[in-house]
């Protein structure tokens, strides 16, 4: 019997049918036992399908999408093949919703590599409170503060963190009974290694993972905004799409 942490990661394919037969037995006997996964499931697949239903449009996913998005898995420390797959539908799927909703063309250039942002786990930490207009006139950018309930997060409030020399605000959440982050800063100021990233429809996106902390960062305009956790990677693109489409 699988554990319910090895269907969590196969949960993505087995909702949008690419598991082998004898995994997806495995995952579907899971399912018949435990009420928390099969919600979790059900769960994903509205998601799915609300994604699936946004991509039909006129715009075509450009050519060489996948194989960018799996080049950027693969470029990740290493982790179980089916595990990189699962990410790589979900940055592929969120990204075109997203390129779709925000067309604008972004550019992402500068002295920060996300993976450094990624090890500053003291950004988990608490930090003093502040509100978003004060934070808009440090870090220099318009400072989001986006409703995340609809992925069961909730907000815990906002701060400032120095780093590298670079004021980030950043906005905390209650998920899961830990704290995530959504760290937000001059496009400018972060430099997204170019092995994790994956550029579409004049978008920039970056995944990532270190010691334990995964890491979804885009950039719209002027901000970059660099979601954390310590979490697997597919929990946290769950709460990614709300945030993506909050902002
Ligand atoms: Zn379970």
């Amino acid at each position: 019997m699988l554990t319910c942490r090895e269907v969590e990661r196969l949960m993505l394919l087995h909702v949008v049918g690419e598991l082998d037969l004898s995994a997806e037995r495995a995952v579907v006997s899971h399912l018949q036992k435990c009420a928390e996964c099969r919600d979790r499931a059900e769960a994903l697949r509205r998601d799915t399908a609300r994604i699936e239903v946004a991509l039909r449009t006129d715009l075509q996913a450009p050519s060489g999408l996948l194989d960018g998005v799996r080049s950027a898995i693969e470029a990740q420390p290493k982790q179980p093949t089916l595990w990189r797959w699962a990410p790589a539908f979900a940055v592929a799927a969120i990204a075109l919703a997203w390129a779709m909703s925000h067309p604008q063309p972004v550019s992402a250039q500068a002295p920060m590599p996300l993976a450094e942002v990624a090890q500053r786990s003291e950004l988990l930490t608490p930090m003093p409170e502040s509100t978003p207009e004060r934070l808009a006139r440090t870090v220099g950018i318009p400072i989001a503060m986006p409703n995340l309930s609809g992925a069961g997060a909730e907000m815990a409030g906002c701060g400032q963190c120095p780093l590298a020399g670079t004021p980030v605000a950043v906005v905390r959440y209650r998920w899961k009974g830990q704290l995530v982050a959504l760290c937000q800063m001059p496009t400018s100021k972060l430099a997204f290694e170019p092995g994790n990233k994956v550029s579409m429809a004049g978008m920039d996106f970056f995944c990532c993972s270190r010691k334990g902390v995964s890491v979804v960062a885009w950039s719209k305009g002027p901000a970059a905004y660099v979601l954390m956790a310590r979490t697997d990677q597919m929990s946290l693109m769950t709460l990614a799409r709300v945030a993506l489409s909050a902002i």
